[in-house]
C-alpha cells in the first residue's frame, strides 16, 4: 500500500511514515526523490491549506498515487498574521533563514513582550485517485523572543518559544518533543486516521 508525500525532505517523510504506520502498519510513504521528476506547481495560493491541496493536487496528477502534502509557516500577532505563507521567502530571494530571522527581529524591536505572540500553522492536504480530498490543520501557539538561541530545528525555531515549553525556543527541544507539540504533529496526526479510512474503505 503507497502513498505519495510531495517533499523532498526526509525527515517529514520519515514523520509520516511512522505515524501512518501506526494506523496501517504496510504503508509505504514515496517522497519526491522517489518518483519520476514533475514540475511542482508555484505556491500561490493566499492560505496553507490552498498552497497544501495545490500540491497534493499535483501530486496526484503526476504520480496517480493517493497523495500528500503539507505547507506551513508563523503567523505573528503583531504582523497581523504574517508572514503566514510568505514565511519561507520573507526576506526575499535565496531563500535565508537567517535573513528571515533577521528581518522579522528588526520588524519586531519595538513591540513589547505581551504583543509578541505568534503560532506557527500547518495545513496537510490528502487526494485520493476516486476524487475525495480531505485538508487539516495544526497550530502551536507561542511567542517570538528577542534574540536567536538554540541549534536545532530549522526556520523561525530559533525565535520561537511554545506556550507548552516557556523558557526553551523550539530549536532548544529534542525531535520527539517538538513533534509532540508542534502544528506540524498535530496536523500529520490528525490525518493519519483520516489517510488509513481513506485507503482502506
Ligand atoms: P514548509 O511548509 O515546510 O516549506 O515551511 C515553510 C516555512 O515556514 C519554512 O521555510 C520556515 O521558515 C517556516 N516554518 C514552518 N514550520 C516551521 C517549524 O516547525 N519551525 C520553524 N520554521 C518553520
Amino acid at each position: 500500500m503507497k502513498v505519495f508525500l510531495a517533499s523532498r525532505n526526509a525527515k517529514k517523510i520519515e514523520e509520516m511514515t511512522r505515524i501512518l504506520r501506526e494506523h496501517l502498519p504496510e504503508i509505504e510513504v514515496l517522497g519526491l526523490d522517489d518518483v519520476e521528476h514533475y514540475d511542482e506547481p508555484v505556491e500561490d495560493e493566499a492560505t496553507f491549506e490552498g498552497n497544501a491541496l495545490l500540491k497534493a493536487r499535483a501530486g496526484l496528477a503526476a504520480t496517480g498515487l493517493p497523495s500528500l502534502a503539507d505547507d506551513s509557516g508563523i503567523c505573528v500577532d503583531a504582523l497581523n498574521g504574517m508572514p503566514g505563507v510568505l514565511s519561507a521567502r520573507w526576506s526575499g530571494p535565496p531563500k535565508s533563514d537567517d535573513r528571515n530571522n533577521e528581518l522579522l527581529l528588526a520588524q519586531l524591536a519595538d513591540v513589547p513582550d505581551e504583543r509578541r505572540t505568534a503560532h506557527f500553522k500547518c495545513a496537510v492536504a490528502f487526494v485520493h485517485p476516486d476524487g475525495e480530498e480531505c485538508v487539516v490543520d495544526g497550530v502551536m501557539p507561542g511567542r517570538v523572543i528577542r534574540e536567536v538561541r538554540g541549534s536545532g530545528g530549522f526556520g523561525y525555531d530559533v525565535l520561537f518559544e511554545a506556550e507548552d515549553r516557556p523558557g526553551f525556543t523550539t530549536a532548544e527541544l529534542s525531535r520527539e518533543d517538538k513533534d509532540a507539540i508542534s502544528h506540524r504533529g498535530w496536523a500529520l496526526r490528525r490525518m493519519a486516521p483520516i489517510v488509513a479510512r481513506m485507503l482502506t474503505s
